[in-house]
């Protein structure tokens, strides 16, 4: 018995809040297996499940040409970093990831974090930092680790409507124009899947002296004609100061990044405490990561395919009347609107028809917008999108989830 009696109360009340809500947590114990993406294997089932949730949008988890790096360089150069970046964990082949970063959204220097977590959380607390009375205007739907890292800086902070070019510029004009300022921002929003005003909001920072910083986490791989991002494909990414992704979305691996001046990248690479004090990532994983940057930079097949079924699959669930919103990107969201039934639903798909969608719920995403976010892949068939549409039909009327007027295909 580690932790005396006295201290679980704490706990307990706490864990019941969230099971009061409807919202506790329980993580769906599965295994992918090469050659089979995007069917797993469920333990809590004992079955195939098909994965609807994934955020391995390009299947490149699987990539050969991603696992052949991943295998030379772990027999290579062994397992682990074994160091931090500045006492021995500097590999070749990690700052050849960098460039590789750099080059791929056209700016000086890149610089690699363990993860796109760690990469926004260290490098806005440290730019806040190093601007002396910096003030930071933040999206209201961007991530928690920006949210974090924004909080971490100790600068004033306001947040503006969600793409809500007229609230920030009101925000931005209060402010003195020599006083410094940073605009956070996203391409791809994750769970609503709209698009940031990357044109207008660079606009408006020249107008107000603000520097720029992209979260593209959700866009690198699959948009722009290198898997540049939003940015790339709008040709904006020169208007952009900072462009932060990640590697462990579309790229398949793991790993975050942020992408900028080199004078800016050095400042964060002195500073930034999340990027200091840890032990650089795997050799084997940078390796992997270039090999999927380099593939995407190339290829396209994966990205139309990917764009064929989230297209698919947003018209076949119109026509079958589910509340799904249309967006101009991959992300497919269905909504629910309540916590309990939402998770019902997943488990229900999970259970009775192998389909695998968690439910997202507060604090994810607001209360009453509960929802499945749903990610196809270009490894999804055609015969998968019927299954999941007749499936969803099905759960959704057991469940009475308000369904829209059907639509004539
Ligand atoms: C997933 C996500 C991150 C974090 O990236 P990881 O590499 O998974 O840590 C950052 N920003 C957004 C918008 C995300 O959805």
């Amino acid at each position: 018995m580690s932790i005396s009696k006295a201290y679980r109360p704490y706990f307990d009340r706490a864990l019941q809040k969230i099971k009061a809500e409807g919202r506790y947590r329980v993580f769906h114990d599965l295994e992918r297996r090469v050659g089979e993406f995007p069917t797993a294997h469920s333990y809590a089932t004992g079955k195939d499940v098909t994965i609807w949730c994934g955020n391995d949008y390009l299947g490149m988890g699987q990539h050969p040409v991603v696992l052949d790096a991943m295998e030379h360089a772990l027999h290579h150069t062994g397992a682990g970093a074994g160091g931090t970046r500045n006492i021995s964990g500097n590999h070749h082949i990690i700052v050849e990831l960098e460039n590789t970063l750099a080059k791929l959204h056209q700016k000086e220097a890149a610089l690699v974090f363990t993860s796109g977590y760690v990469a926004n959380e260290a490098s806005l607390s440290t730019l806040g930092k190093l601007l002396p009375g910096c003030v930071i205007f933040s999206d209201a739907c961007n991530h928690a680790s920006m949210i974090h890292g924004i909080g971490n800086s100790g600068c004033e902070k306001h947040v503006f409507r969600h793409n809500d070019l007229e609230h920030l510029e009101i925000l931005l004009e209060a402010q003195p124009l020599e006083r410094p300022k940073l605009i956070a921002f996203e391409s791809v929003y994750s769970m609503d899947g709209d698009i940031g005003h990357i044109k207008e909001i660079c606009a408006l920072a020249r107008k107000y002296n603000a520097l720029t910083y992209l979260d593209e986490v959700h866009a690198v791989g699959m948009y722009g004609k290198h898997g540049g991002g939003v940015a790339e494909r709008d040709g904006l990414m020169d208007l952009v100061d900072v462009i932060q992704g990640t590697l462990g979305k579309a790229f398949g691996v793991m790993g975050g990044y942020v992408a900028s001046s080199a004078r800016l990248i050095d400042a964060l690479r002195s500073y930034a405490p999340g990027f200091i004090f840890t032990t650089s990532l795997p050799p084997a994983l940078a390796a992997g990561a270039i090999a999927s940057i380099t593939h995407l930079m190339e290829s396209n097949v994966e990205r139309e395919g990917q764009q064929r079924i989230v297209a698919l699959l947003k018209r076949r669930l119109s026509q079958a009347g589910i509340p799904v919103i249309f967006t101009n990107t991959h992300i497919v969201p269905v909504m629910v609107g309540d916590p309990v039934r939402c998770k019902q639903a997943s488990d229900m798909l999970l259970r009775d028809y192998g389909i695998y969608v968690q439910a997202i719920n507060f604090p994810t995403v607001p209360r009453g917008t509960e929802r499945l976010r749903i990610t196809p892949s270009p490894l999804h068939t055609e015969a998968m999108v019927e299954h999941l549409t007749e499936s969803l039909v099905s759960v959704f009327q057991h469940l009475e989830v308000e369904m829209e007027k059907q639509i004539a295909a």
